[in-house]
């Protein structure tokens, strides 16, 4: 784990979801940001959040004291873009939201009874899942309003450049895929 991300751990309200917290790099330098739109073939999809490059296998982590709302294990079909995926809540400023990690290679299931969590639990491991670049292996990590399943747009979602306002300013992966 780097020196920036114990000291933020220790600091922040909020623990990171990785132990290293890189966006990752593509040929368009904003590609892995919020919002940013990417073309595939006809259409023109709107990213719902941060890429963060992470070797496959890397840990994932709650953010806050919360609970395991719902997981999904990937059926394979091209449709399920999104892979192994998990939902969790956790608390900022005094109100709930929920963290979506997506293309893992594995995750710690829902148990019967309590799914509480504690700050910084790992919860499961990065992987390429879903239509993830094999290449280029990376958490798709989310910030929502509501634990529904969620689908196109960016609905539900909020920008987690406003819960991590100083990671867009940290070093960048630098090697280029895609
Ligand atoms: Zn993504």
């Amino acid at each position: 784990m780097s020196l920036t991300t114990l000291l933020h751990n220790a600091l922040s309200e909020l623990h990171y979801p990785l132990d290293e917290n890189e966006l990752r790099a593509m040929k368009n330098p904003i590609g892995m940001m919020f919002g940013h739109v990417r073309r595939k073939g006809a259409h023109r999809i709107a990213h719902q959040g941060w890429d963060l490059a992470a070797p496959e296998g890397s840990s994932i982590y709650a953010l806050t004291r919360g609970e395991l709302i719902w997981t999904h294990r990937w059926t394979g079909a091209e449709e399920d873009k999104y892979g192994n995926q998990i939902l969790a809540s956790f608390t900022y400023r005094k109100k709930t939201y929920f963290a979506f990690y997506a293309h893992l290679s594995d995750f710690n299931e829902l148990r019967k009874g309590s799914n509480q969590l504690e700050r910084g639990q790992e919860l499961g491991w990065t992987g390429t899942t879903g239509n993830a670049d094999i290449d280029s292996p990376h958490l798709h990590f989310e910030v929502r309003t509501t634990s529904a399943q969620l689908h196109k747009g960016l609905g539900g979602r909020l920008d987690p450049g406003e819960f991590f306002p100083e990671l867009p300013k940290l070093p960048r992966q630098k090697a280029c895929f895609i």
